[in-house]
């Protein structure tokens, strides 16, 4: 019993990727599965949980899992996340004339100061649906209030 038990561990952490709700092992499927009306995603492969609705890409030709099994909760708050944030650097742009890169730079400055993260740790992919939904608040705070956008400005 005990055996077999730990021989499960052992495939847990080689090969089997737990679903991050659930941590029962997700199943693999190609991209035929998971949208069958995308033929160009077809050789894709990717790990769900089909009772938890969550799921993840796997890196190109490869069983390597992207990243951590999400929700579609998750994935919609990432995506508002950075449509908020992506919202905020253009219009920077717009206004200044500045590059992408200085202008998406200065929005992670300012966000992860918001956010009271370190810059290097900022990334929108990598938040919890929470940190997101704050991300989508900080980034409307902007538009709302002129007191926020000096700090997004000295970023630069
Ligand atoms: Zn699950």
């Amino acid at each position: 019993m005990s055996q077999r038990r730990s021989r499960r561990e052992h495939l847990v952490g080689d090969g089997i990727v737990p679903c991050t709700y659930c941590g029962k092992a997700a199943e693999l499927v190609t991209g035929a599965t998971m949208y069958p009306h995308r033929p160009d995603l077809a050789a894709k492969q990717f790990y769900r949980c089909v009772p938890c609705s969550a799921w993840v890409g796997c890196h190109d030709g490869t069983t390597r899992p992207l990243g951590i099994l999400a929700t579609a909760e998750l994935r919609q708050a990432k995506s508002a996340a950075h449509a908020a944030f992506d919202r905020l650097w253009k219009a920077k742009i717009e206004r200044d004339g500045c590059s992408k890169k200085a202008a998406r730079g200065a929005g992670y400055a300012w966000l992860a100061d918001q956010l009271g993260i370190e810059a290097a740790d900022c990334h929108i992919g990598m938040m919890d649906a929470a940190t997101c939904r704050r991300v989508v608040e900080l980034c409307a705070s902007v538009g709302r209030s002129s007191h926020v956008t000096p700090s997004l400005e000295m970023a630069r």
